[in-house]
C-alpha cells in the first residue's frame, strides 16, 4: 500500500510499521493560514495496526459522509476495528456517527454521550485485543478525565490533547496548574525506565514538522516530541506555578483575558492564576 494518500477531506499517511496518521487536510486545505484568511487547524486520528485488529484512537472533527470510515475499512483491510478516545472534546469525537457498529473506549472521567457500544476504561487498565495491548494511563489537565494509550512492546504513545502538539490548553479544571504539575510528574516518573516513546499527538501539525503559515512565531516547533518536551513543560509549569515567569496576553474562545507562557520547546495556555476556569 502507498504510504501517503488522500482521501477528502483527509490525508492518510503511514509514520511507521504499523501506525497511520490521518488528518483533515489535503494539498487543496493544508493546515494554517488560508488563500481567504481563515486558518485552518485540523485534528488527528491514529489507526494502530494489531495482527487480527486496528485501533482507532480518536475520531477528528465533524464532517458529512463517511470519508474517514472508508479510508479506516481501507487501512483495516477486513480486519477487526475497534476505537479509543482519548477525551471528550468535539474535535476528538466528530465522526463517531461512522463508528457506532464497532466497540468503543471511553474514559470514565471524560464521558462522551451517545456512544452505542462504550467500554469504559480507567488508569491502570491493559487493553489487550487483536495482538495490541495498550496501557490506559491517567493524564488528567487538559480535561478531567484525559487518558493516554500506552502500547509498550512498540512504543507508540498516543497522547490526545493531554500534552499538546507543540502547545498544552489547560482552561477547563480548577486549579488546573497543580492538577497538570502532577501530570507530568507521574508521566516523566513511568517513562524513566523506559525507551523514548513515539508520541502520537492529537493535532500533529501544531509540532510543526513543516512550517505553518499563520502560526504565532514565538510557538516553538517540535518536530520531535518526546520526554525532554515534558521535562521542558514541567519546568514551565513550576515556573508558572511559582510566579517566576511571565505569561503573554492569549486570546482564544471568546475570551481576552488568557495568558500564555513558553519555555524551551513548551507552551501552555492557561487563565490567569487564581481565576476560574472556562467551559468549552
Ligand atoms: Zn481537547
Amino acid at each position: 500500500m502507498q504510504t501517503t494518500f488522500e482521501h477528502a477531506p483527509y490525508t492518510a499517511q503511514r509514520l511507521t510499521d504499523g501506525v497511520w496518521h490521518i488528518e483533515d487536510a489535503t494539498r487543496d486545505r493544508p493546515p494554517g493560514l488560508q488563500r481567504d484568511g481563515s486558518f485552518h487547524g485540523p485534528g488527528s486520528v491514529y489507526v494502530l495496526e494489531g495482527t487480527d485488529a486496528v485501533l482507532v484512537v480518536d475520531l477528528g472533527f465533524s464532517y458529512p459522509g463517511h470519508a474517514l470510515r472508508e479510508i479506516v475499512d481501507r487501512l483495516a483491510d477486513g480486519r477487526a476495528i475497534r476505537v479509543a478516545l482519548t477525551h471528550n472534546h468535539f474535535d476528538h469525537t466528530g465522526a463517531l456517527p461512522q463508528f457506532q457498529d464497532v466497540p468503543i473506549y471511553v474514559p470514565v472521567d471524560d464521558p462522551v454521550p451517545g456512544v452505542a457500544h462504550p467500554i469504559p476504561v480507567r488508569p491502570g487498565d491493559t487493553i489487550s485485543w487483536g495482538g495490541l495491548s495498550l496501557q490506559v494511563l491517567d493524564a488528567r489537565g487538559h480535561t478531567a478525565g484525559s487518558v493516554l494509550y500506552y502500547e509498550a512492546q512498540r512504543g507508540w504513545l498516543a497522547t490526545g490533547d493531554a500534552f499538546g502538539s507543540g502547545y498544552a490548553w489547560l482552561f477547563f479544571l480548577p486549579d488546573v496548574l497543580s492538577v497538570y504539575r502532577e501530570t507530568l510528574r507521574r508521566t516523566l516518573d513511568f517513562f524513566r525506565d523506559k525507551p523514548e516513546p513515539l508520541f502520537l499527538c492529537g493535532h500533529r501539525y501544531q509540532q510543526q514538522i513543516t512550517p505553518v503559515p499563520g502560526m504565532d512565531p514565538l510557538t516553538p516547533r517540535n518536530p520531535d516530541l518526546g520526554l525532554a518536551y515534558l521535562e521542558d513543560m514541567l519546568t514551565l509549569t513550576e515556573r508558572i506555578l511559582a510566579g517566576s515567569i511571565q505569561g503573554r496576553p492569549y486570546e482564544a474562545l471568546g475570551r481576552t483575558d488568557l495568558l500564555t507562557y513558553t519555555y524551551g520547546r513548551a507552551e501552555i495556555d492557561t487563565y490567569p492564576l487564581g481565576s476560574a476556569p472556562l467551559s468549552i
